[in-house]
């Protein structure tokens, strides 16, 4: 079990949150053995853009923030698709640049293979 990490999860207003007895109430933070948001760290998408709204610069600025463009170059554009077809041209996969729109024909087993590429 692990806390949610929005920082104001406990200021929303669900049963779940809720704890104590009359006159010693509190709202307090989601615990839980899985969550769905922000890599299981976040109860909600809610809770989620909270941390991201309280946290994002400095945790950019700890990472390294990105101050020149990040480039995608013609040798690793390829990105594999599925074409429809029909008639003549029967459905088939493809591995397409996404730069120069080059298109080459893959076998169904290239395509299913996740280390295959022509990425360089
Ligand atoms: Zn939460």
């Amino acid at each position: 079990m692990k806390y949610c990490q929005g920082p104001q999860c406990h200021t929303y207003d669900t049963k779940d949150r809720k704890r104590g007895t009359k006159g010693n109430k509190v709202n307090q933070t989601r615990r839980r053995s899985n969550m769905y948001y922000g890599k299981g760290n976040f109860c909600s998408m809610q809770c989620y853009n909270d941390w991201a709204e309280e946290f994002s610069d400095r945790a950019i600025d700890y990472f390294g923030r990105i101050t020149q463009p990040i480039v995608l170059t013609e040798d690793n554009a390829w990105r594999k698709r599925y074409r429809w077809g029909y008639g003549d041209e029967g459905d088939r996969h493809i591995i397409y640049n996404m730069l120069t729109s080059e298109e080459r024909p893959l076998t169904e087993a290239q395509y299913n293979d996740s280390n295959y590429t022509l990425n360089t």
